[in-house]
């Protein structure tokens, strides 16, 4: 290709919404252009670098007996009211009408219809397992779209799902799932952490994520200084190493007044306490269902636990009215004793780690002290239901938990029967039963992938594409196009190194060669082959190795090898 020729503009404004700087470079390079919110043209650099992605995903993906279909993006509602989803998806679901007024939805995922494919055709254990995937544009109405491809409202994903015929084959599906996406992205050159994740809308019980490591990832993660765990802040856990203290000697409970003190802290403060001392108690409705949810006043609340423990759809804090109706008080009153009504109520452990706490009395201005649980309460269940922290003690070893920023490029779960149950995905076992299909599912975010790969691999001149990834993999420079001798020997060598396999474009634009130069460093090609007039005169070439940005003179007749071969290098699984 022939840079004069090539659809692509570099820019040195970028547009003020690009915060980060792989969204900045994806403008500048001349790679995207935004049509609305967190909707884009993916011009041809870009679009080759996603073509890329997504060949090394359907390599490592079809050599697992993995198969590719292709589902639309408009779906029935009818489908989704059947998963029970429609009702729960909430706002990302942009819901459409056709003209006759029939229900649809632009697919955010793809469970529903997959589901639906499959059971059309499924018979008989003989013919699991099955594992389809696709390519294709998701439309997820984000509330707040940002960072260019990486939270966009339509974006391409690669979506999968197996079925198999029982529970211990899905876990091998998962498994071989899950191996293949660490392949994928290690040929991709991305560094990066597989993590446990909670599961969210998604459901099932079983989920990783994979993470690119970056400071503007939106995720936290931590992980073990010590051992190889690490978990999406939503799932981790820790070891608490305070033991209970004995509450053999606490006094009965006692109302005490705290007129217009609500929070946590504004009750410790009033009352003389620390905030360990306190009970958080707050009511959320899971589904449709309102549960109470305890912990030490010195904690937060971590609703995607309290999602998995109860297996809900979705998870949000009760009305005031429904506060009301339950505990008879108002919220920052609340608290387990005394409940107009009984409710669910889940206990963390932090709550176990005190004699007894200070809770709300169910009483506007009241709380009340000296509450012990299984005392004066009995919860419905104790576990884990807290945001852990950087600092505290690994589930696994005796190591300490870190902090780090990560980009979510991909996510397997394993759904057990959620969907295959609901909307009887069914096949005829060995024994002649009808039984739902065991299924996983597993995506990438294609696009995100791309630009995460920006994200980590850049300077202050531009972007240092992984081999893998880059759109093109060498630039040839001839410097000085009004002469012959350089122009033909410019071209005469970008043939031949197209030739041998690498896919290499040609600065033919007469312009001056710092131009040219800062556009090659910017759009970030791997290697740059710059011809000169005065070292042609001696037979030599200039390669410039992007990653380093070193500069070496060699023979023309050596440098066709000397590109192949670091190609070869660079594309070696490191
Ligand atoms: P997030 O937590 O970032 O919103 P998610 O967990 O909802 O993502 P999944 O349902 O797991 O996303 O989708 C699979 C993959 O699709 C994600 O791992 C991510 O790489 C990609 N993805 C999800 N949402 C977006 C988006 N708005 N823009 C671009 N890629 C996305
Ligand atoms: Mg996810």
């Amino acid at each position: 290709m022939k840079v004069s020729q090539l659809f692509f503009q570099t820019l040195k404004e970028v547009p003020k919404e690009a915060q980060i700087e792989s969204h900045r470079l994806l403008y500048r390079a001349g790679m995207i252009q935004k049509l609305a919110s967190g909707v884009y043209n993916y011009l041809p650099l870009a679009l080759r670098s996603i073509r890329k992605l997504e060949d090394i995903i359907r390599e490592e993906l079809n050599k697992r007996g993995c198969q590719e279909v292709l589902m639309p993006s408009v779906q029935p509602a009818e489908l989704w009211q059947e998963s029970g989803r429609w009702g729960y998806y909430g706002p990302e679901l942009l819901r459409l009408k056709d003209r006759k007024g029939g229900d649809f939805c632009l697919g955010p995922t793809h469970e529903e219809v997959i589901t639906d494919m499959v059971r059309r055709n499924l018979r008989s254990y003989k013919q699991l397992p099955y594992n389809l995937y696709q390519f294709q544009s998701k439309f997820r109405d984000e509330v707040r779209p940002r960072f260019g491809l990486m939270r966009g409202r339509e974006f391409i994903m690669k979506d999968g799902y197996s079925f198999d015929v029982s529970e211990e084959k899905a876990k091998e599906s998962y498994k071989k799932m899950y191996d293949a996406y660490n392949a994928i992205f290690r040929r991709s050159g991305l560094k990066f952490k597989p993590v446990d994740a909670a599961t969210g809308a998604i459901g099932g019980d079983m989920s990783h994520e994979f993470q690119v490591l970056a400071d503007a990832g939106e995720d936290t993660i931590l992980s073990c200084s010590k051992c190889s765990y690490a978990a999406n802040l939503e799932k981790a856990t820790s070891v608490y190493s305070e033991n209970r203290l004995d509450s053999s000697n606490v006094p009965p409970v006692k109302d005490v007044e705290t007129p217009n003190q609500r929070s946590v802290e504004e009750v410790a403060a009033f009352l003389g306490k620390t905030t360990k001392e306190i009970m958080k108690s707050m009511i959320y409705m899971v589904d449709e269902e309102p549960v109470l949810i305890l912990v030490r006043g010195d904690k937060e609340i971590n609703e995607a636990k309290v999602q998995a423990f109860c297996k809900g759809n979705a998870v949000e804090l009760a009305s005031d009215s429904v506060i009301e109706e339950i505990s008879g008080a108002e919220h920052g009153f609340i608290g387990p004793v005394g409940l107009k009504k009984q409710i669910k109520i889940l206990a963390d452990y932090s709550v176990t780690t005190m004699p007894s706490l200070t809770a709300g009395a169910n009483k506007v201005g009241f709380h009340t002290e000296n509450v012990v649980i299984k005392r004066d309460f009995t919860p419905d269940a104790i576990g884990d239901f807290v945001v852990t922290t950087a600092g505290e003690r690994c589930p696994h070893c005796d190591g300490v938990l870190e902090e780090c920023r990560g980009i979510e490029v991909g996510q397997v779960f394993y759904l057990g029967t959620k969907y295959s149950s609901k909307m009887k995905c069914e096949f005829i076992d060995e024994n002649g039963e009808s039984v739902p299909a065991v299924m996983g599912c597993y995506g990438i975010g294609v696009g995100r992938t791309v630009q995460a790969a920006i994200e980590q691999n850049h300077d202050e001149f531009g972007i240092i594409w992984p081999m893998a990834l880059a759109p093109y993999e060498a630039i040839v420079l001839p410097l000085q196009m009004n002469k012959e001798e350089v122009k033909n020997a410019a071209f005469d060598f970008y043939e031949k190194l197209n030739a041998a396999g690498v896919e290499t474009v040609i600065d033919d634009r007469d312009e001056r060669a710092g131009f040219k130069f800062n556009d090659a460093d910017l759009v970030g090609y791997p290697v740059q082959i710059i011809f000169g007039a005065k070292s042609l005169e001696r037979g030599v070439v200039e390669v410039k190795i992007r990653k380093t940005n070193e500069k070496q003179e060699m023979k023309i007749e050596d440098a066709v090898d000397f590109v192949v071969n670091f190609k070869k290098e660079e594309l070696k699984i490191k």
